[in-house]
């Protein structure tokens, strides 16, 4: 019986803080009510796309258990008996005990168990129900409802990687390469020590149950919904949604590419273009960037670093810096592609490698995906623990960090800082719209923290700066976001 109260108290997650329930039933269980079901009818609308249910209940330290499972207008749909006091269905994820598919509208039924409630004894539930809809704004972390950091940092992350829902792979038990299962990926994540994830598998949205199932027990690691959306003319991620976006580039299901990221805004979702600067054809259909009429002020972010291209000639940074060029701020993001969780972390596709570094207000689904549209952001491209730039700028009146605008008038004096932690014996490079400059000292970095300073004057035009860290060979180690002037 203590083991079960724990368990209550423990699935019990403040569902309530982030918004308000759509439904509440209440009532009372007595004596009269012991081993037997009560019947709680509830009706779902025809555009819900997710329901919620979160179980609360008195007099639970006298003995009383009440136990919970659903039906829908059709079918069952799970039961928890007394082990958890919330649960969420959608048509790709569910609660463990619970069955995901489609929200059927009609007249759904939560049943009450009662397998022991003492004489004399009045226990009052309160049954609070949550509707969500395709197009409603990320309220919290889709698999977890609280943050699991607080407070603002750098958090570190990988945004691109597969598992067995697409072509991820790995060895058996038995040595034989089989569809390599998610939960691999994500411990690999973590003896890595990332703070976030997203699981980005080609076109599909089969693997976010799984992901919900895994992210109570990583509770250190933030699992996001991610897929690939994989055409003929080009990959892009899609994150911060979990409805299926229609991915067949081509008539009459997508007839142009504007069709498919207007999809995508209509769910709140942040699109990143994958591996740009890769070739496409008959090795690789579909593998660069070849969508024509590509409206990039719909496009948040660009995979400026990849694992399988890094710094070479298929980098995707000269096609991101072209889109800077022409006026767009875009994110610069990395991503690993991992196909195979159990690669060495020092090697190349290795889950983290590179990472995604990420200045956010707490370590969540939405303010990570925030602070990636804002592009608060830095790309480590080895993976490290602790690689760290911070790269500002500041005038009389404002300061700009990366990502942000600032307004410098002809004449005005910009005095930008390069801090590094970390980057001992490695030299930083200026860029300035596409362009090395020689503004700042590039010579080494001796201290475990160097910041040196350089100053601009604006001729009020506009421009864009962002910086490069290399090793001493010339390996590129961290490329950075831009600060934008006058944008
Ligand atoms: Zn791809
Ligand atoms: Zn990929």
């Amino acid at each position: 019986m203590a083991l079960m109260s724990f368990l209550l108290f423990l699935g019990s997650n403040g569902y309530a803080q982030q918004k308000q329930p759509d439904l509440v039933l209440r009532g009372t269980v007595t004596y009269a009510d012991r081993q037997s079901y009560l019947e709680l009818p509830f009706a779902v609308g025809e555009d819900v796309t997710r329901v919620s249910v979160e179980l609360s209940y008195t007099e639970r330290d006298k003995h009383t258990n009440i136990d919970m499972g659903v039906f829908d207008s059709e079918r069952f749909r799970g039961w928890s008996g007394g082990n958890k006091s919330f649960f969420t269905i959608s048509e790709t994820d569910a609660t463990p005990s619970y069955l995901p598919g489609v929200i059927v509208q009609g007249q759904w039924k939560l049943i009450l168990g009662v397998p022991s409630i003492e004489e004399s004894i009045r226990s009052d539930y309160e049954v609070k129900i949550y509707f969500s809809h395709r197009t409603d704004e990320l309220a919290g972390s889709t698999f977890s409802q609280r943050p699991l950091r607080d407070g603002p940092a750098w958090y570190r992350g990988d945004l691109h990687m597969h598992d067995a829902h697409s072509d991820g792979s790995c060895l058996s038990q038995s040595g034989a390469k089989v569809p390599c299962p998610l939960y691999k990926t994500v411990e690999a994540a973590t003896a890595r020590g990332l703070d976030f994830i997203a699981i980005t598998d080609h076109n599909t949205i089969s693997h976010y149950d799984d992901m919900r199932e895994l992210q109570p027990y990583f509770d250190r690691l933030l699992i996001m919904p991610g897929r690939e959306i994989t055409t003929f003319q080009g990959h892009a991620n899609v994150f911060g949604t979990t409805s299926f976006v229609d991915f067949r580039l081509t008539s009459p299901h997508v007839p142009t590419v504007d069709n498919l990221l207007r999809q995508v805004q209509e769910l709140h979702g942040l699109f990143s273009i994958n591996h740009p600067g890769s070739p496409s054809g008959a090795a690789c259909m579909g593998c660069g960037w070849s969508a024509p009429n590509t409206n990039y002020s719909f496009v948040n972010a660009i995979e400026a670093v990849n694992g399988a291209s890094l710094d070479g000639p298929q980098s995707g940074i000269p096609f991101w810096q072209d889109k800077l060029n022409k006026g767009y701020r875009i994110t610069g993001v990395g991503g690993s592609d991992n196909h195979d969780a159990d690669y060495s972390s020092h090697t190349r596709t290795a889950v983290g490698h590179p990472s995604t570094i990420v200045y956010a207000a707490n370590l969540s689904e939405p303010e990570i995906l925030n602070a990636i549209r804002a592009g608060h952001v830095f790309i480590d491209v080895e993976g490290t623990a602790n690689r760290t730039i911070e790269f500002s700028a500041h005038t009389a009146l404002s300061t700009a960090s990366m990502g942000d605008n600032l307004s410098a008038p002809s004449g005005e004096r910009v005095r930008f800082a390069l801090k590094m932690l970390n980057l001992e014996s490695s030299h930083p490079e200026i860029i300035c719209d596409g362009e090395i400059v020689t503004l700042a000292d590039f010579s080494p970095v001796k201290d475990k923290e160097e910041i040196r300073n350089f100053d601009y004057p604006s001729d009020g035009k506009r421009h864009w700066f962002r910086v490069n860290i290399r090793s001493a060979d010339g390996i590129l180690l961290i490329v950075g976001n831009p600060i934008y002037l006058n944008f």
